[in-house]
């Protein structure tokens, strides 16, 4: 299948060809037909996947094809997003993809100020990205009429819910005109009972589509658990990027305190680091993604929330410094590498105290991430003990000798081959 297939106008598949993309995507195939059918849809997609592309682009189409008149007013189109970075994200993609339609977008959050995003909101705009907290800020300062909206996006739909924006969304959608008079686009990682209660109340009739096997990470990822005492994460994680000669890598934090840290220490390593997380502003968030992306950072150490949207061209790698304490958020992290059909590298270093974070982690992929002690390195104590021989015997009565964990068993329970006791 080519863009040409799938009915698009000749001004997105300029766009489209500017962009390097020849093919669509698995969600762009799945997605775009029914969107520029006018239906409300659910997709299932990671990010990476080209998720971005496969709403904007019959999104574009369908505003094009019902132009706003010749004065541009308030909002057709809304893109909700639970962060900054991907707003940001979506309006560079809205705005590259869109480059040859007479569309004006723009985008507003949080943390700058607000005064002259409300002067852009005055003066018109087709496509509105947001997230929600600055969107009702504005709604609620009269800067903007959402009555017309004929489209509403909610991207990210999980991140949006386990960030606490649920009554944000509510409020904004009163705001919004009756669900059967707009059409509904929800993209969401995962289809958890929450994001299917979240879609009761705000669709019609959707279809779902699913690009690949949710919660699993993608193939081109190649992912690693180095195991290693805490204390001696950073040391070895020095050593790794001077020794392996790593010129751009991502590192994961669980805090902002910890991220501050480490970016303090690699710094004192003679590494060039900068941090990215939600205490910094925004100023110095663009600024160091900036610097990470021309080069001039090595280092980039975020948290989860600040990294969701980042999107980094030809990412190598991402090292998760310590693991998340929600399984999903290792899918979104490595994620960030291994995009757009390129190979990359997770790499994760872990330590006895992680042990529970890890084996939630195998639980929710249904694999087993291979462990490989760095020498000078090994861990004080094993991050999966050796069996018991009473623990063996079980096992082989038991005949689980496999390699994955079934779905809904603990992994722990699955096997004793030395493999998963957490
Ligand atoms: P997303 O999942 O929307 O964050 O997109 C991930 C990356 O894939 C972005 O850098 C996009 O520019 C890129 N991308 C989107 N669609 C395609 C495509 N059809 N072919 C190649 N790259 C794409």
């Amino acid at each position: 299948m080519k863009f040409d297939d799938l009915g698009l106008s000749a001004g997105l598949l300029r766009a489209i060809g500017e962009q390097g993309y020849t093919t669509p995507t698995p969600i762009q195939h799945l997605a775009i037909p029914p969107i520029l059918q006018g239906k409300d849809l659910m997709a299932a997609a990671q990010t990476g996947t080209g998720k971005t592309a496969a709403f904007l682009l019959p999104l574009l189409q369908r505003m094009e094809s019902s132009p706003p008149g010749k004065k541009p007013g308030p909002p057709q189109a809304l893109v909700l997003t639970p962060t900054r970075e991907l707003a940001a994200q979506v309006t560079r993609n809205a705005e590259a993809l869109g480059h040859h339609l007479p569309l004006r977008t723009a985008v507003v959050f949080g943390g700058v100020k607000i005064a002259p995003q409300a002067r852009q909101l005055r003066q018109g705009v087709a496509l509105l990205v947001a997230t929600p907290g600055r969107l009702l800020d504005h709604a609620r300062q009269g800067n903007l009429d959402l009555s017309r909206v004929k489209t509403l996006v909610l991207d990210e739909a999980d991140r949006m819910l386990d960030m606490g924006f649920i009554h944000d969304i509510r409020r904004l959608l009163a705001l919004l005109p009756p669900t059967r008079e707009r059409q509904n686009l929800l993209f969401s990682a995962t289809f958890s009972n929450e994001i299917r209660n979240l879609a009761r109340g705000l669709m019609n009739h959707p279809e779902m589509v699913e690009a690949g096997t949710p919660n699993t990470a993608t193939p081109r990822v190649s992912q690693v658990v180095h195991p290693v005492d805490r204390r001696r994460k950073r040391e070895l994680l020095s050593h790794m990027i001077g020794s392996r000669q790593w010129q751009q890598v991502l590192v994961f934090t669980r805090t902002r305190h910890g991220a501050n840290r480490l970016a303090r220490q690699l710094e004192q390593d003679g590494l060039s680091t900068a941090a990215i997380h939600g205490n910094k502003s925004q100023g110095a968030r663009t600024r160091a993604l900036a610097g990470f992306k021309a080069g001039r950072i090595r280092v980039l150490v975020a948290t989860d929330i600040a990294a969701r949207g980042l999107d980094i061209d030809d990412l190598p790698r991402v090292v998760n410094f310590e693991l998340p304490d929600t399984a999903e958020d290792y899918v979104h992290r490595i994620g960030r590498t291994g995009r757009a059909g390129r190979e990359g590298e997770a790499i994760s270093l872990v330590c006895t105290e992680e042990r529970k974070q890890l084996a939630d982690i195998e639980r929710l992929l249904r694999q087993r991430i291979p462990h490989e002690a760095l020498e000078g390195y090994e861990p004080s104590t094993s991050l999966r003990p050796r069996p018991t021989g009473e623990e063996k015997r079980r096992s082989r009565k038991a005949g689980t000798q496999s390699k994955a964990p079934r779905k809904g068993r603990p992994a722990a329970r699955r096997t004793t081959t030395g493999g998963a006791r957490f």
